[in-house]
């Protein structure tokens, strides 16, 4: 499939949805407290996403059976909230989550923290969001794909994290998924031409430890194969003549 390019009319619908998941992303990660169980923070996060008249995207897609994707410590996307799991002080929570706003799709991630956190944690989580604003210095009209592949395991791979390969970013629209799809790892090729009207969802996942993952028995969590925790950090960008424009960040 072709890579599209978004029409004016249909890169407004995309700031729009953007917009409001940043919203539900700043609102979901106050909320977090010790003590509440992540279908708690599903529970929230779909209130917030339909009250602002938006339709999960995550919500029965390939049958996943929740709004949000809550992921604990050593679970790296994925995880199915349930009402046993309780969240505890000191926990990483990965948080992603997609929206659907007239017909169009925004996806972001973000890793919070539940209370005071290790110093080796904080530094993950940083490492990972920090990892995604190097990856988009390269996401320019005139560079290529895997620039940014390139960039964001030279900055990773300097922390010495292990890159997850499994998983990958996208292309995203009037889709969740798109083409094309976008590694977080060194690439040999240099794949497509970047081009003004491409919405791409960039979203590393970095490991603490090696890179390797296993999926659990109920077929969607991911998790870390040596224990060690993860990150994830996930934005909806447009790609532009100049700076790319990141849709889902409250500016
Ligand atoms: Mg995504």
């Amino acid at each position: 499939m072709a890579v599209s390019i978004k029409s004016a009319r249909e890169i407004e619908l995309m700031r729009d949805a953007g917009k409001i998941l940043a919203e539900v992303h700043e609102e979901l990660a106050k909320a977090i407290v010790p003590g509440m169980t992540t279908k708690d923070i599903d529970m929230i996060g779909e209130q917030l996403i339909r009250k602002r008249g938006c339709i999960p995207s995550f919500l029965n897609y390939n049958g996943f059976p929740a709004s949000i994707c809550v992921s604990v410590n050593d679970e790296v996307v994925h995880g199915i909230p349930n009402k046993k799991r309780i969240v505890r002080e000191g926990d990483i929570i990965s948080l992603d989550a997609g929206v659907i706003y007239k017909g169009y799709h925004s996806d972001a991630a973000r890793t919070v923290a539940v209370g005071e956190i290790s110093k080796e944690a904080q530094k993950l989580m940083d490492v990972t969001k920090q990892s995604f604003f190097e990856g988009i210095k390269m996401a320019k009209a005139g560079n290529h794909l895997h620039d940014i592949s390139n960039a964001i395991d030279a900055y990773v791979s300097s922390f010495g994290y292990g890159i997850v390969r499994e998983l990958v970013g996208h292309g995203i629209g009037s889709n969740l998924h798109e083409d094309p799809q976008i590694p977080n790892f060194a690439q040999k090729r240099r794949g497509i031409l970047l081009q003004p009207g491409m919405t791409l969802a960039i979203e590393p996942m970095i490991n603490e430890g090696r890179a390797d993952v296993v999926w659990l028995d109920d077929d969607w969590t991911v998790v870390t194969e040596d224990g060690s925790l993860s990150a994830h950090y996930e934005n909806t960008i447009l790609i532009t003549d100049g700076e790319p424009e990141i849709l889902s960040i409250l500016k």
